[in-house]
């Protein structure tokens, strides 16, 4: 049997699968109870937690509500899933779509046997044993291809990949979500590991981890020189862009300073130990000199993200059996703003025209579904593609003003996990309630 097959994985952690999805692409692990295992239940975890000096008395309670989603499970990230699962977080979400590989024995916490595997689950794996109360999920592919209420249930997140497209995404997400991001990184040849702490007030004015990129960082996104489109190469299968296998050039002690700094500053934040300078800073630590430093990182007022958070609506309804009116009036405004308002279908465009290079070009007036196919064209028989004056991601209701009580699902969404509803001052994200919560 080949190693990286998923029944050798789970014949290591024999107590841990089968696992089950999740409405967001998470897949939770199970637990089953075994006798050998459960010798560590009922642990002490209290027992052998410091009494924190003017810390908050409710300490165990703080850690048992900490919702952790940990981007990135590699040199760095498989260091801080282990520290969280033993801190005995109540969730804990992590998402690498890498598999491990001989090298990764140099860095990664892991061992031989644990090589050619998701990375991802094999973290997730290794949180579920260490600490069985904690509701542990995964998903093992890229973060860009999670819906974008992936990282609702985790009230903090931590970023530890060298993939700027992932790192935009996430600090987007974060920027959205209004959650707390904590990035770790390290340079290998000046021995400094960092964690850089952003704390997301929803107010826009705090800085995110683009503020900093400078103009090499963005000829090198521009480039996408650091991924590769191998969709086999990535354990979920997924066609999505995942990095190329750029080495971790470290001391292995390093990758877990920059995992512990990271989350000795998660923990400053859950226990209100002290606050960011200005609400985002980086605490750097140099191996020559031994010393730590702290120092503010700046909001840059050119950054391109959204720094603004949305609010975010849950509902009960299938999104697909709603009109644009009923989500204009879920986001808040009245029938008489509906002309103001425009709406995104998460992974479709709305086509109000097809083109073809014959200018064959018909109309359409629906929803469709990223990479789905037009047909052909009736006059040469060539393959439609959407106008691109005309197909909207975020479509101005003046596009549906026929179609304000048409439900999604008649304008062909058979299926969505998310809508944004923009109006002039603010954006609401309208979200299915999941049946199954993390
Ligand atoms: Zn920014
Ligand atoms: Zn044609």
């Amino acid at each position: 049997m080949s190693s990286n097959s998923p029944h050798a994985l789970t014949a290591k952690y024999p107590h841990t699968d089968p696992v089950r999805s999740l409405e967001a692409g998470w897949r939770e692990v199970a637990y089953t109870p075994d006798a050998a295992v459960d010798a560590a239940a009922g642990l002490d975890r209290g027992g052998r937690l410091p009494e924190l000096i003017d810390g908050p008395p409710n300490l165990m309670e703080r850690l048992n509500g900490l919702a952790v989603a940990v981007i990135g499970a590699g040199s760095i990230g498989m260091h801080t899933t282990d520290a969280i699962a033993r801190l005995g977080a109540g969730a804990l979400l992590i998402c690498d779509g890498r598999l491990t590989k001989p090298e990764s024995l140099l860095t990664h916490p892991i061992r031989r046997t644990e090589v050619g595997v998701s990375k991802a689950r094999l973290a997730a794996l290794r949180a579920k044993e260490i600490s069985p109360e904690s509701r542990v999920a995964y998903y093992d592919g890229p973060f860009q291809s999670l819906p974008r209420d992936a990282l609702f249930d985790a009230n903090h997140v931590i970023l530890s990949t060298d993939n700027l497209a992932a790192e935009v995404s996430v600090a987007q997400a974060c920027l959205h979500l209004g959650r707390p991001l904590v990035q770790a990184a390290l340079f290998g040849p000046a021995l400094v590991g960092q964690a850089r702490s952003f704390s997301s007030d929803g107010s826009g004015e705090g800085s995110c981890p683009v503020c900093a990129y400078t103009a090499k960082e963005w000829a090198e996104l521009d480039r996408g020189t650091r991924f590769s489109c191998e969709g086999a190469a990535t354990a979920g299968g997924s066609s999505a862009p995942e990095p190329s296998n750029i080495p971790t050039v470290s001391f292995p002690h390093l990758c877990s300073i920059s995992s512990n700094l990271a989350i000795d500053a998660l923990l400053r934040s859950c226990l209100e130990l002290g606050r960011a300078i200005d609400g985002a800073e980086i605490v750097n630590y140099c191996g020559y000199t031994g010393v730590s430093t702290r120092s503010p990182l700046a909001r840059n007022p050119s950054c391109p993200l959204e720094h603004r958070a949305w609010r975010v609506c849950t509902t009960e309804s299938a999104l697909e059996s709603l009109t644009p009116r009923d989500l204009a009036r879920i986001a808040g405004y009245r029938d008489a703003d509906l002309r103001l308002l425009s709406l995104g279908v998460e992974h479709h465009c709305f086509a109000a025209l097809v083109a073809c290079h014959c200018a064959g070009h018909g109309s359409l007036g629906r929803f469709v579904r990223d990479g789905q196919e037009l047909g052909a064209c009736s006059r040469c028989g060539a393959a439609k593609v959407l106008h691109p004056l005309h197909a909207h991601r975020d479509v101005p209701a003046s596009a549906l003003i026929r179609d304000f009580d048409r439900s999604l699902g008649a304008l062909g969404v058979a299926s969505t996990p998310t809508v944004l509803v923009r109006g002039p001052q603010a954006a609401t994200l309208i979200r299915r309630a999941p049946s199954q919560k993390v």
